[in-house]
């Protein structure tokens, strides 16, 4: 095997320290699987109220970082954990940034600092690097609150001796989410007036911090090969569909993997039973407890639809609108965990209130729920408008629970169609971004789900599926490598 390499692992979340989505299950598991292939990684993110709060054994490291947001100076402590027991990670304690109720708003909205905030943030992942003296062969940098530190890395310190030769992976989780500010938010970030271009960090007189990742780093990847396609177009490229284009040859679409030592029902300690394909039995247990969490009828014959998730339009909860009515009229029983836009917020409580013994709500962030959702519904349902990855899809295959997806993003390359005359497929898929669609997908899942054998081969296939770390964590290795030969170091691969 080749040297391990050092790698600086720089997220906005990481579960299980705290978590919106699912960027945190990434930075939470990706940089164990990377330990295991034998590199030294280090993971770093802000110190929320949350962290404080999930229980974590933090200790003091006694580094303190200083960094100059225009004329002032702010410094952060340095706390320090382990991930899954063995990976390091650091904290930037500032809590005039990170102390607050939410990790980017409140219900409200963004806070009104992010960009000082995540720009501070940035900065303090590159001064902790020199306090530690410990130079990174490679920084990975998340989605756009990490999106400066390439830039950083290509403008300010091409010429330093620590930085000159350190290696950029920018992993784009969501495009949707560029972190735009004000352009008098520039001189905070640091960067001369020149990188406000086009060619830069500008975007329709913004400034973007995703772009600045997509723009600055040696290697971009996101987090499906489909995806990494679909943006690259102008219906999904949301804005920045010819930045990209313009970096093709170093965009790589990667699918997540899943942390089954998390999300696994036969050793998943959240769940009331546990199961497996073998002793399959404890997931009808599931079904009851959830049905009774919910507080629906306790009916094991009806089919049950789960969904988790945040209540945001790329979930395509207007399409679900169209026809929720009709699918919770037919026989099944339907629940949904999630918060977000107060307008799917309060039509899914009027359907709690027009189907009371079938539709069970929960408007809450409830990991517990979540997992007893993956195990005890028959159907895990995601009609995304679009969906660079998605993990629920991929969790519901390992706990026997058939996948509706729209065929859009990681949902299309993760779940294989039904056929019924292969006999192969792990799920039902639809094309077309309509209610009509959606609700004829969902009937044909609950037409094929009366024929009990058809249904177990198509549980059975999904429960065998294999989406481990182990694979993912291989080609996020490659691309540590691509970005190091665009230094001149190491070959090619
Ligand atoms: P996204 O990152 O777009 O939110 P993913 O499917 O990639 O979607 O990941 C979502 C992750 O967040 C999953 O682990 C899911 O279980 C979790 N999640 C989303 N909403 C909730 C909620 N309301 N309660 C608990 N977990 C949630």
């Amino acid at each position: 095997m080749a040297a391990g390499l050092k790698v600086l692992f720089v997220s906005s979340e990481v579960a299980p320290f705290a978590k919106t989505g699912g960027l945190a299950d990434v930075a939470g598991s990706l940089p164990k699987y990377l330990q295991a292939l034998g590199h030294d990684v280090r993971v770093v993110m802000p110190k929320y109220r949350q962290v404080a709060s999930s229980g974590a054994d933090l200790k003091q490291t006694g580094m303190t970082v200083y960094c100059n947001i225009v004329e002032r100076t702010v410094s952060a402590n340095v706390l320090e954990s382990r991930l899954g027991g063995s990976v390091p990670i650091y904290f930037i304690e500032q809590d005039r940034y990170f102390d607050r109720e939410g990790l980017y708003g409140t219900s409200v909205g963004d806070y009104e600092d992010n960009a000082e905030r995540f720009i501070f943030f940035s900065k303090a992942v590159v001064a902790l690097c020199e306090e530690m003296s410990w130079q990174p062969d490679v920084i990975h940098c998340n989605d756009w609150q990490t999106g400066l530190i390439p830039a950083y890395l290509s403008i300010l310190y091409r010429d330093s001796e620590f930085w000159g030769r350190v290696g950029t992976l920018f992993t784009v989780h969501n495009l949707a989410y560029q972190g735009q500010f004000w352009h008098l938010d520039l001189p905070m970030t640091g960067l001369p007036w020149d990188v406000f271009t086009p060619e830069g960090l500008e975007f329709y007189g913004k400034i973007n911090l995703l772009k600045s990742g997509i723009v600055f780093s040696h290697v971009i990847n996101t987090v499906s090969k489909r995806y990494a396609q679909e943006i690259q177009s102008q219906e999904m490229g949301h804005g920045l569909d010819g930045v990209l284009r313009a970096r093709a040859a170093d965009l790589y679409g990667v699918i997540n993997g899943v942390d089954y030592s998390v999300w696994s029902p036969d050793a998943d300690r959240l769940l009331p039973v546990t199961y497996s394909a073998k002793n399959p039995s404890g997931k009808r247990k599931c079904k009851e407890a959830l049905l009774r969490a919910f507080n629906l009828d306790v009916d094991l014959d009806r089919p049950l639809i789960g969904m988790v998730g945040r209540l945001v339009a790329q979930k395509g909860f207007d399409i679900l609108a169209e026809v929720i009515d009709e699918i919770v009229g037919s026989d099944v029983s339907f629940v949904l965990l999630g918060t977000g836009d107060e307008r799917y917020e309060s039509m899914f409580k009027n359907l709690h209130s027009e189907f009371p013994g079938r539709a069970g709500v929960s408007i809450a962030f409830d990991n517990k729920t979540a997992h007893l959702i993956e195990a005890g519904s028959d159907i895990f349902l995601m009609p995304s408008r679009y969906e660079p990855c998605g993990l629920n899809q991929l969790y519901s295959l390992r706990y026997g629970t058939v996948p509706v997806v729209r065929a859009t993003g990681g949902l299309d390359d993760t779940i294989e169609d039904y056929d019924e005359t292969h006999g192969t497929g792990t799920g039902f898929k639809f094309e077309p971004y309509t209610g009509d669609a959606l609700l004829a997908c969902v009937r044909r899942a609950m037409e094929i789900y009366k024929d009990k054998k058809a249904w177990s081969s198509i549980v059975g296939r999904g429960m065998a599926a294999d989406f481990s770390w182990d694979r993912a964590a291989k080609e996020y290795e490659k691309l540590y490598r691509k970005a190091l030969s665009k230094m001149g170091r190491g070959v090619p691969v």
